[in-house]
């Protein structure tokens, strides 16, 4: 596999991908059954793309799908921090349930201007569903209500995550050798 000798370990597999997938999805199932008005699965890219796609597969969930491009800028003091919306999404979100699809949560930062975002314009309820929660490096008081797998303090790659654009397109999330940073 392409790639494969840049990985120092794998942390999250294949297998274990389809299983935190299925059984999201479940969740979700069960927890927007009887929607007044379509959920909205808000994939924030480019890193939802993957996990989007295998989470909603069949999904039996009314909903319907937008997206944002979110870029982020942390300088060292964690106290300085900039999120900008480089695309904004196209539904209006007023009164409607929104489930934001991320790849990871890391500090909570991006995803915390997004939930503030979206509640000023009027949104009922937003919830954060992704598939790897890094809480170690969180910088902000924010808990994921859908998590698929605890990932360590560790700079990761595969399944949506990347370096420099690379490495989103791997069926497994894991750790990027120092080599090839
Ligand atoms: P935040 O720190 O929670 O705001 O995370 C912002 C974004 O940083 C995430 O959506 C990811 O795109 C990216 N990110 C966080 N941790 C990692 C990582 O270990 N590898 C690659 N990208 C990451
Ligand atoms: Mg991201």
């Amino acid at each position: 596999m392409k790639y494969i000798e840049h990985i120092q370990e794998v942390l999250v597999d294949q297998n274990e991908i389809d299983i935190i997938c299925g059984e999201m999805r479940k969740k979700l199932e069960e927890d927007y059954q009887n929607v007044e008005e379509p959920v909205i699965f808000l994939g924030l890219l480019k890193g939802c793309h993957p996990f989007m796609s295998d989470l909603l597969s069949n999904i039996e969930v009314d909903h319907v799908c937008d997206y944002m491009d979110v870029s982020s800028y942390f300088g060292n003091e964690k106290a300085v921090s900039e999120v900008k919306i480089t695309k904004d999404m196209t539904m209006p979100v007023k009164n409607r349930d929104i489930v934001i699809v991320e790849d990871i949560v890391d500090s909570g930062r991006t995803i915390k201007k997004v939930i503030d975002l979206l509640y000023f314009r009027g949104a009922k309820s937003v919830k954060v569903a992704t598939c790897a929660d890094k809480p170690s490096g969180r910088s902000v008081d924010l808990v994921p209500e859908y998590a698929g797998c605890i990932v360590p303090n560790e700079f990761l790659v595969g399944y949506g995550l990347d370096y420099r654009e690379k490495y989103r397109n791997l069926k497994f999330i894991g750790i990027l050798k120092d080599d090839f940073k």
